[in-house]
């Protein structure tokens, strides 16, 4: 099976690109949406492409034509490089693809995207995703989990004329041709053609890196994709699951902190992802911090379209001096789902896992965002009350819905199969053949 992998820009954030930079033994045009142009093949290279009217306009040394056609595909007798776009831990900076490149001008964007078999995409995928280090079966549920997300993404690409993009800010992170390790050659092959599949449809196979001991429900952390609605409508396969037996309820911030202190304090395995450093962290912010930078983020998040509606400011609209914060509502792994920022101009409330982890962005840390929203504050205050530092104690790393890494790892050291994994992670799942 073929799929189309739209190509990102170099830091992945967009799939727009100013001009497109193709370099490749024998390079040839495949096919163009008219005659134009078939067959061409450049006497010299690179061969650069830029947006020309409905069109492209194509560049090389010592020559030039513009088509009409809105794009043209380009295939080689081994890899193309796309040179004018950089991809870091592959060999060159420049990423390299197996398959044909399409070059297009869909209603003046300029967009690149590869046309690859689905196993070769895995492949690439996999190197990108998780160390060839981890036991057979845990890279056999990421094989799973990365085949059917390439058919069924978060986020439809029909507009873009792919199946998926090659970003983790989107997608998930593939990042072009490499060597690859006969480890996750094994995990390809060994689960050839095999889907996770819900009612009889590829299902939407989320995964994160570390749930930090409790999977979260998919409506608690995402948005509906095409509306933006918060919550979406619930997923019958992507409920949360503990990663082991506990002895407090989850869902609660009691829950957060028992994770916290016998794995972090107390230093015991308490589950099957207990076992990463990436189970528990902490973040510790001075007021002074705090009031330099977070109301320049939140107020950035409350005025960037795909952040603005889960970022409600108090009636005065303005952000105060900081004076405290609150989890107002968890999920049923304790994920904020909304956070209170109290401030001396009124409650700021943000929603949603990745806003609420944007929302403590920090230079003076060097903090992007938090690891998780699975979180809990200790605030110190001065003498007057004043609210002085924050330390903010987490669990897990990443949106923790659906399969997990870390856990995955955890489960398969522990003798369970990749079968056995992904029904606890995708619960009600079946496994299909394509
Ligand atoms: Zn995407």
């Amino acid at each position: 099976m073929q799929i189309w992998v739209a190509l990102s820009n170099s830091d992945l954030t967009t799939l727009n690109h100013r001009e497109v930079e193709l370099q490749a033994a024998a390079l040839a045009i495949d096919s163009s949406g008219s005659a134009g142009g078939h067959g061409f093949v450049p006497t010299s290279l690179p061969l650069k492409l830029k947006l020309q009217g409905a069109g492209l306009a194509v560049s090389w040394p010592g020559g030039s034509f513009q088509t009409k056609d809105n794009q043209l595909i380009f295939s080689a007798r081994s890899a193309i490089t796309v040179a004018s776009i950089k991809r870091a831990g592959g060999k060159s900076a420049h990423p390299s693809y197996l398959g044909k490149i399409r070059v297009a001008n869909l209603k003046g964007k300029l967009r690149v995207s590869l046309q690859v078999g689905l196993d070769q995409y895995l492949r690439g995928v996999l190197e990108a995703e998780m160390p060839a280090s981890y036991h057979p079966e845990a890279l056999k549920c990421q094989a799973l989990a990365a085949r059917t997300y390439a058919l069924k993404p978060r986020l439809p690409h029909d507009l873009d004329q792919t199946n998926v993009c090659d970003s983790f800010l989107c997608c998930q992170y593939f990042a072009g041709l490499g060597a690859i390790d006969p480890r996750i050659e094994h995990a390809v092959v060994a689960t050839a053609g095999q889907v996770l599949a819900y009612n009889g449809e590829p299902l939407l196979a989320l995964f994160s890196s570390n749930a930090g001991g409790h999977t979260e429900n998919y409506e608690n952390c995402f948005s509906d994709p095409q509306s933006g609605a918060f919550p979406p409508a619930p997923l019958p396969y992507l409920k949360g699951v503990a990663e082991g037996k506990f002895a407090v309820p989850a869902g609660s911030e009691a829950f957060l902190r028992y994770l916290y202190n016998a794995v972090a304090v107390k230093h015991e395995q308490i589950s099957a992802d207990s076992w990463t450093p990436k189970f528990h962290w902490k973040v510790h912010l001075s007021a002074d911090a705090l009031e330099a930078h977070m109301h320049h983020v939140v107020e950035k998040l409350a005025a960037t379209a795909d952040t603005a509606p889960y970022v409600v400011p108090p009636k005065s609209r303005e952000f105060g001096h900081i004076q405290g914060f609150e989890v107002l509502k968890r999920g049923v792994s304790g994920v904020a789902i909304t956070l209170k920022i109290k401030t001396s101009s009124g409650d700021w409330h943000v929603s949603k896992e990745l806003v609420i982890r944007k929302a403590f962005a920090n230079a003076d840390v060097k903090l992007a965002r938090l690891s998780s929203a699975r979180i809990f504050f200790e605030q110190g205050e001065d003498k007057l009350g004043l609210l002085n530092n924050l330390t903010i104690f987490g669990l897990g790393f990443g949106h923790g819905v659906g399969l997990q890494q870390t856990g995955a790892q955890g489960f398969a050291r522990a003798g369970q199969n990749y079968r056995q994994i992904l029904s606890h992670y995708f619960p009600g799942s079946e496994i299909q053949v394509l």
